[in-house]
């Protein structure tokens, strides 16, 4: 495995994700390290970079209350490792991979970086249409 990432050659996670263009030695990369992914694959945004290899990945999803016919916004939040062939930073969306626990709270890893997140702001919407 290590030679492979010295060449520059992803491992596939078998998920449908982008391939990374850049290589890394991180071991816990499921591209270029021994990092095995099961389990969910989910979506969110990053809120904070400030640990080694961490990231916190916020995710909100909408749960509906029968009584008052609406939905209410519930998030959750997600201690996820970050490989660094990815540059990922903050406010950007990823896709995360479940996989074994690699620390205490960390049991995902970003698969892919979705780019920045798109504001809609309701006024330029409409000056649009
Ligand atoms: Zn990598």
């Amino acid at each position: 495995m290590k030679s492979e990432a010295a060449q520059g050659k992803s491992r596939d996670p078998g998920l449908d994700v982008r391939l990374p263009k850049e290589s890394c030695s991180d071991p816990k990369c499921p591209f270029h390290g021994h990092i095995k992914v099961r389990g969910q694959v989910i979506e969110g945004v990053v809120v904070s970079t400030k640990m080694q290899g961490t990231v916190v990945v916020e995710r909100t999803l909408l749960h509906y209350v029968p009584k008052y016919e609406r939905y209410e916004k519930r998030k959750s939040r997600y201690m996820v490792h970050s490989p660094p062939c990815l540059k990922v930073s903050e406010g950007k969306r990823v896709r995360l991979a479940e996989t074994r626990p690699i620390a205490k709270n960390v049991s995902f890893v970003i698969v892919e970086n979705l780019g920045d997140v798109t504001v809609h702001v309701r006024g330029e919407e409409e000056v649009k249409e």
